[in-house]
């Protein structure tokens, strides 16, 4: 493909993606393939002679959209949204044309040099505490998801705790010392914390131990409930080493109290004493709310933890993937995962006077995520990005008001929080089992119409359904449409009434023979005829 081929191939698939997001409401949102759809539909290798773009490009609409969920439609209700927009494509352009894996400042220093300036303009945004900025002894770092940002802070912190409680030591002392605690360390996080903790504990080679939350405090780690996980551990011979503290929960969106831990730990393990417990805090989708003044409270305590975690992918309007990771001491970090091999040895590198992202991350390579921030920030400013978050988090007080109207049918659980309700179905007859039983067949039936896509949890024991109202294109006649298609199946399926027979809407519901001649029933946008 030469420049010009190039040109009239982008401009092609700039319209076909234009069409498909001016349409996207019509598709059916969750894909409804088959396993192994796609292997019927494609050739058994690549062909020994290259294609035209246009024979390439048709076959995103018949064989690919159909194995699609289409994450961007305002009926995605379903986990917590993956934003899209349009600056933030572009910046993925950008980043494409100029693909370099730029590891060390010297790769490309814009690269390096716009990172560090777009995180330190989002960290004040956000009402992080200056400890985080690159101009203290912090910084941010952009990773690609908060569970990649979660294990690179326990390496940090289990490396640390070890340097630290063990730096009166030498020789084989000091190997036996470390392979012991190595067996007595423990990362902890709460019953509601995402389950990367526990997964970045399994890599980092420490225990996991998860503290109970309830209900009666909303489903948020207190420092009373870490006060006595710690004394429970202490009793057992375990370490702890780092804390994973919440910003929205995955399940229900709750803010862990982090004064209150804050509190327990300067008297069980004082900050910058040898031994302290690294807490992370993981605003994974939450944190975007931040930008907003109403929120900043919430980040008070920040500057007695150590590090802090959001995905501008999330809920900030920025394409997958953007973890914004920082970090109070960026020493810590970097004395964990730098590595100098003489082939990346370079006098700047070696002067101290640059950055060098690969000391931050797990791989050597790292492609110019900071573009599509830096779009973002500029496209919407301040003011364009706190009007998404109000306007979303209003949406979910429409819903839930709406869920509300209906106590007959719906009991809500927890929230309106960050623009996520939690609720369960109310059955014909009392009884947690008869309830819990209705609403996984509510929430399977509205996933299998594929009108909307919502997804469930289990809270405090009890099965339940999440509604998130924060998708970029989130409007409130799609969250009523939601609640029709609620009420509707709900009163169905509690009537013990059929429910109806499914619509493919237009798109392939199995590829045999019945998926293509659909395909052949789309216009140009896929949508039905
Ligand atoms: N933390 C929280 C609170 C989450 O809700 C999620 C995912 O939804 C994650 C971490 C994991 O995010 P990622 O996919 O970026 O690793």
């Amino acid at each position: 493909m030469d420049s010009k081929q190039f040109k009239e191939a982008a401009t092609s698939a700039i319209d076909e993606i234009v069409s498909y997001y001016d349409t996207i409401q019509d598709r059916r949102v969750v894909s409804n393939v088959q396993p192994g759809y796609l292997k019927k539909l494609l050739p058994d290798g690549p062909p020994q002679d290259g294609e035209a773009w246009a024979d390439i490009q048709k076959d995103i609409e018949s064989k690919i959209m159909p194995g699609l969920t289409h994450w961007q439609s305002p009926n995605f209700m379903a986990f917590f949204p993956a934003s899209s927009s349009f600056p933030g494509m572009l910046g993925e352009l950008y980043s494409a044309a100029f693909t370099a894996p730029s590891f060390n400042w010297i790769c490309s220093p814009a690269v390096t040099e716009l990172e560090t300036i777009v995180l330190d303009w989002l960290a004040k945004l956000l009402n992080l505490p200056d400890c985080y900025l690159s101009t203290s002894h912090g910084g941010g770092v952009i990773q690609g998801s908060a569970s990649e940002a979660i294990v690179c802070c326990m390496v940090a912190a289990r490396d640390k705790y070890l340097r630290e409680t063990t730096s009166h030591l030498s020789g084989i002392e000091l190997e036996d010392a470390i392979a012991y605690k190595r067996s007595r360390m423990v990362a902890l996080g709460s019953d509601a914390a995402h389950s990367s903790t526990q997964k970045a504990a399994q890599i980092a080679g420490v225990r996991y131990r998860s503290i109970p939350v309830t209900k009666e405090t909303d489903f948020a780690l207190t420092g009373v409930a870490l006060a006595e996980a710690l004394e429970q551990f202490k009793a057992e011979g375990l370490e702890p080493f780092y804390l994973t503290t919440t910003l929205g929960t995955t399940s229900t969106c709750a803010v862990d109290d982090f004064e209150s831990i804050a509190s327990i730990l300067s008297k069980y393990a004082p900050p910058d004493v040898p031994g302290e417990i690294w807490v992370h805090v993981d605003g994974a989708y939450a944190g975007a709310a931040l930008v907003c003044p109403e929120y900043h409270h919430l980040t008070t305590a920040f500057k007695h933890f150590h590090s802090f975690d959001m995905n501008m992918h999330k809920w900030l309007l920025t394409n997958f993937d953007a973890s914004c990771l920082y970090v109070k001491k960026r020493k810590d970090l970097i004395d964990a995962l730098s590595i100098m091999p003489s082939y990346l040895r370079n006098e700047f590198s070696e002067s101290g006077l640059v950055t060098d992202y690969r000391d931050w991350q797990i791989p050597l390579g790292r492609r110019f995520r900071s573009l599509k921030i830096w779009f973002v920030l500029r496209t919407y400013g301040v003011k364009g990005l706190q009007a998404h978050i109000r306007k979303t988090v209003k949406l979910g007080e429409t819903f839930a008001g709406l869920i509300e109207t209906r106590k007959d049918l719906f009991e809500i659980v927890t929230g309106p929080s960050f623009a996520l309700t939690v609720f369960t179905i109310v059955p014909k007859v009392a009884g947690k089992g008869e309830q819990d039983r209705i609403t996984k067949d509510v929430y399977e039936t509205v996933n299998k119409r594929g009108e909307v896509y919502i997804t469930s949890s289990v809270v405090g024991g009890v099965y339940v359904i999440r509604v998130v109202s924060a998708n970029p294109l989130a409007e409130e006649k799609y969250l009523r449409k939601a609640f029709r298609i609620l009420v509707e199946t709900t009163e169905e399926l509690r009537d013990g009434r059929v429910p109806r027979e499914e619509s493919s809407k237009g798109v392939i519901v199995d590829v045999k023979g019945v998926g293509i001649e659909k395909v052949a029933a789309l216009n140009g946008n896929g949508v039905a005829k």
